[in-house]
């Protein structure tokens, strides 16, 4: 290892991704975190396998395995099918620090950064961060649209299955409901366009109708914002924005874990290299899934109700698959997108100017 050292704001996905690139390369990563822990925001904390991350989800963070997913559309089940994700739900506070340890990282808790002066307050020192080194201190700094989630963690659901993840999409909202497994809770929650409160009410009027739900503990009530607006690349006093901040959330799904981390890890490679961040993360392959479902989100808002739920109710499992993940094979698509050849090549159109 060097002397030289990589610094890191934040210490979430998009952070520890670029930890974990600086660390590989020889050059250590000194990360400041502005909680006493990590993973303190509300989460699902779901992360689907597809062979993209730079580092391995070890076993003992693993809280489920996902083998099913159930989809369905405006309060009717569409399908529940195997085979076509394999995720994980994990402990992510625990998985940040293991691939934290395995860069060989420093985290300073407690030590928030001044994005006006740029500067760091580290047990009672305050320092200036200068050098090479990410930003990535999540949704709170990102200059695009957000959408508010809202989740229960609940206690003691009955019949909801432990391998499988539930989603409930809503065309009103642009948004859905999902059920999510975590060890021996469940996390219930709603996302979309709609204020906080309205969320809130929906969520407890959704949980009411279904006999599982309805009369089970709910331990904690949160929520939180997802960066839905596409990338915003840049720079916060000369550090590379990465995960949320730059946008690095599938904005369909409001997965991103996975593209903050590919974010942070592009970005810290090509600087620690010495090519250029932005042309790097220009090119990744997340950062085209991003730009792909940004634009999808943006045509079907313009679609009437019923236009969006012949869409989502007649696209196969497959397709719903490939676009919602982002790998977007488009053998995969083809034969996925099984509706009004006007709407499927539009689709196509999309995906193939991504
Ligand atoms: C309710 C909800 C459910 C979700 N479920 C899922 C899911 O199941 N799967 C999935 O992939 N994604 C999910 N997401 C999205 C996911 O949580 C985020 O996209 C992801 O954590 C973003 O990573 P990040 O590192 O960019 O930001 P964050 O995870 O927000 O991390 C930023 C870190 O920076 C720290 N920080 C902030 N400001 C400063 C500062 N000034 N100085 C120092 N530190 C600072 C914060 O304390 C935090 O630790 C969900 C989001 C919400 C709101």
């Amino acid at each position: 290892m060097s002397s030289k050292v990589f610094h890191v704001v934040g210490g979430g996905p998009g952070g520890v991704g670029a930890a974990y690139a600086a660390g590989k390369l020889g050059v250590k990563p000194i990360i400041y975190e502005a909680h006493g822990a990590l993973a303190v925001k509300p989460c699902g904390r779901g992360v689907p396998l597809v062979g993209d991350l730079p580092f391995r989800v070890p076993g003992s963070v693993v809280l489920n395995r996902i083998r099913f997913i159930k989809l369905g559309v405006d309060g009717r089940w569409v399908f529940k099918a195997g085979g076509l994700i394999d995720g994980v739900i994990v402990d992510k506070g625990g998985f940040l620090e293991h691939v934290i340890a395995e860069a060989g990282g420093e985290v300073f808790y407690r030590a928030r950064y001044d994005v006006r002066r740029g500067l760091v307050r580290v047990g009672g020192e305050v320092l200036e961060v200068k050098g090479l080194g990410v930003f990535a201190g999540g949704f709170p700094y990102y200059e695009g649209v957000k959408a508010p989630v809202v989740q229960y963690v609940v206690g003691n659901a009955r019949d909801v299955e432990e391998d499988t993840i539930e989603v409930m999409l809503d065309t009103r909202l642009l948004g859905y409901y999902y059920v999510f497994p975590q060890g021996d809770s469940f996390e219930v929650g709603v996302g979309g366009f709609a204020s906080f409160n309205e969320l809130q009410a929906l969520l407890d009027k959704y949980m009411e109708k279904d006999p599982r739900l309805s009369g089970a503990k709910r331990v904690v009530r949160e929520g939180a914002m997802i960066s839905v607006g596409g990338l915003r690349l840049g720079y916060v006093n000369g550090l590379v924005k990465v995960g949320e901040a730059a946008g690095y959330v599938l904005p369909l799904t409001g997965e991103g874990i996975r593209p903050s981390a590919l974010s942070g890890y592009t970005a810290a490679k090509a600087l620690i290299e010495g090519s250029d961040p932005i042309r790097a993360l220009e090119r990744a392959p997340i950062s085209r899934a991003v730009r792909v479902q940004s634009s999808i989100l943006d045509w079907v808002k313009t679609l009437s109700l019923e236009d969006r739920r012949y869409i989502l109710s007649n696209i196969t499992p497959e397709a719903h698959a490939e676009v919602a993940l982002g790998t977007l094979r488009l053998y995969r698509l083809i034969r996925g997108l099984k509706i009004k050849p006007s709407i499927a090549l539009r689709i196509m159109a999309i995906v193939l100017r991504g």
